[in-house]
């Protein structure tokens, strides 16, 4: 890979010369620490892994030095949602997809011939040639699944979130209530929306419950993680 590396930045050396643009030895600098890394990086962290090294540049230095990168096809842009861009190496040739946590934003790249090849078919059966795709899978990590309360209520648990009743607190005027409205412990629940106070609105097989923010404190559920 040292050897890529260097021969990638000869090769951008030589194209951003012809650009006409100064500082070139500053702009291998930023580009020599992008590749040390090999991870999907804001330019903050980019930042932040220069001043180590010594550099002190100005964001929009950075910013300006990998957007140039990226359109000579060295790198690609990334916006993850709910994420600030993100760039990443591209290896020419090679093709990976994302898996992303929505806690920690941790990023894990995969790649699954099986998946590659089914997109391929489905887009033939559509008539569609390719030109690119991404694939990109939200959801929590198994650290950030490990730090989870086994337990919680309802009133915590986050949009698109399938969780279990496990208990319901408040007794028997709460559990008929609850009974009236069609749920009842080992229910499945999706989190359709629950925007921090007032309702939430939960899916409960084929139907859509509001629920207010008491009752839901009352409701103790666990993650489902098995569909
Ligand atoms: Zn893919
Ligand atoms: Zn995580
Ligand atoms: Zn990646």
């Amino acid at each position: 890979m040292q050897t890529n590396s260097h021969f990638e930045k000869a090769n951008f050396r030589a194209l951003i010369a012809e650009d006409g643009l100064g500082d070139i030895d500053k702009r291998l600098n930023v580009i020599d620490v992008f590749l040390d890394t090999e991870e999907h990086i804001t330019v903050e962290e980019l930042m932040d892994l220069l001043k180590k090294r010594g550099y002190d540049y100005e964001p929009d230095f950075v910013r300006q030095c990998m957007n140039r990168w990226v359109e000579l096809g060295f790198a690609q842009k990334k916006t993850f949602e709910g994420q600030p861009p993100r760039y990443e190496h591209r290896h020419l040739g090679r093709h990976h997809d994302h898996l992303i946590c929505t806690k920690c934003g941790k990023i894990v790249e995969f790649r699954n011939d099986e998946i590659e090849q089914l997109q391929a078919r489905i887009a033939a059966m559509e008539g569609f040639h390719i030109l690119q795709h991404k694939m990109e899978i939200y959801g929590i990590c198994p650290d950030c699944l490990k730090k989870r309360r086994p337990l919680m209520p309802l009133s915590l648990a986050k949009p698109g979130e399938r969780v279990v009743i496990t208990d319901i607190l408040g007794g028997r005027e709460v559990r008929t209530r609850l009974g009236s409205m069609g749920l009842r412990p080992s229910d499945q629940l999706e989190v359709i929306s629950n925007p921090g106070m007032g309702r939430l609105i939960v899916g409960h097989g084929t139907t859509r419950l509001a629920l207010g923010r008491g009752m839901a404190q009352k409701i103790l559920v666990s993650l489902n993680t098995k569909s």
